[in-house]
């Protein structure tokens, strides 16, 4: 196959990975970490972050089991845990053969779990409703939940976990009321925790329980808005550079307005970059003018609504740019963050969708 000549890519800078992951683990010294790799690892490719965690993560999570049999496939060995456990009662043998603990989260998984035949024992999460309101047991189902699992002989290791709503909003009362609501359904109950996701294993250390579950974090981006919002104030490198380059450079003059629907007018005579990505690529579509954009190593701003292959810049003043100069569109110069909030997003779906034509280079 001849590889394309469009000089687009996402370089996956595994290092920095396994620094951020380190980074998790220290925050919560006395937690295993499980590194939540699901949807290919935050669009940064699952096998070769799992790889690249392998020898010192103490486990994976992914969201359901053809997650986890690509990476079981690829070798992947140690535990591994189905975030949303099974769909269907057919796929507990497939958990069965892959070795892995399942989320166990509504009666109907609790009932395909007792009636399994499994080979081993296998190890259920406990999943409480404590504020998210999507899925979960009411705290008020968990002794019993708890007691007929612990009865099950084929059940092997359990833990009591939970998810936040609002962890990345550090002054609400909303994640101290989960804590407490989830202490309590526990009522000393001897049993692993897991509550934190990575705001709360940076913001909440009283939720660190025995297991944190840390996605965000690891691709570099910190969960939080605002000030606290720089990665690097959390200790954090970016993961994933976008990158491109200068397909064209044209002067327009004044009035003249810059691509579909004529969004952008330019105010003074302009010399416009066109990089080689798109929405099609994975770059937001709502990206508003002004949104940050590096060329040549220099912030800039895109102009201009963001077509299918291709994108708009401001070069004007900039430096004597050429066609074929790099265009960073997030990475090391623009946190991915600051183009999610410029285009009313979150950094998890602008890595989440990048597109198949952008080749991830892990390096
Ligand atoms: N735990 C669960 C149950 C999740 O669904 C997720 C992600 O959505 C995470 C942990 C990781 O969250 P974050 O990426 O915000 O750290």
């Amino acid at each position: 196959m001849t590889r394309s000549a469009r000089p687009l890519r996402a370089r996956i800078h595994l290092d920095a990975i396994r620094h951020n992951y380190r980074r998790a683990r220290s925050l919560a010294p006395r937690s295993r970490a499980l590194a939540v790799v699901k949807a290919n690892a935050y669009g940064h490719g699952a096998i070769a972050v799992a790889r690249a965690l392998a020898g010192e993560a103490d486990g994976f999570a992914v969201a359901c089991v053809e997650e986890a049999l690509e990476l079981r496939d690829s070798g992947l060995q140690g535990p591994m845990l189905l975030l949303e456990g099974v769909f269907s009662p057919d796929e507990l043998a497939l958990v069965d053969r892959a070795g892995l603990a399942i989320v166990v989260h509504c009666r109907e998984q609790l009932d395909w779990l007792l009636r399994a035949r499994p080979n081993r024992r296998l190890d259920c999460w406990i999943k409480l409703d404590t504020g998210m309101h999507r899925v979960g047991f009411e705290p008020s189902e968990f002794a019993e939940v708890n007691a007929r699992l612990a009865a099950c002989p084929h059940v092997g290791e359990r833990v009591a976990m939970t998810h936040f709503a609002r962890a990345d909003e550090t002054a609400h009362r909303y994640t101290s009321t989960q804590i407490v609501t989830f202490e309590q359904a526990l009522s000393g109950v001897r049993i692993g925790r897991s509550l934190a996701n990575s705001a709360a294993v940076l913001a909440w250390p009283q939720a660190h329980g025995d297991w944190t579950r840390p996605g965000i974090m690891l691709y570099g981006v910190s969960p939080f808005a605002g000030a606290a919002a720089e990665a690097s104030a959390s200790g954090l490198r970016p993961a994933m550079t976008l990158e491109s380059a200068l397909i064209a450079i044209r002067d327009l003059a004044a009035g003249e307005p810059i691509g579909y629907g004529g969004r952008f007018i330019c105010e003074r005579p302009t010399r416009v970059g066109v990089a080689a990505i798109g929405y099609a690529d994975g770059y937001p579509r709502h990206a508003r003018d002004g949104t940050p954009i590096a060329v040549g190593g220099r912030l800039t701003r895109i102009i201009g609504r963001v077509s299918m292959d291709m994108i708009t810049l401001d070069l004007t003043g900039l430096y004597e740019a050429r066609p074929g100069d790099p265009v960073e569109l997030w990475g090391q110069t623009v946190p991915a963050s600051t183009v999610a909030e410029s285009s009313d997003t979150i950094a998890y779906q602008l890595f989440t969708g990048i597109g198949r034509r952008v080749p991830l280079i892990h390096e």
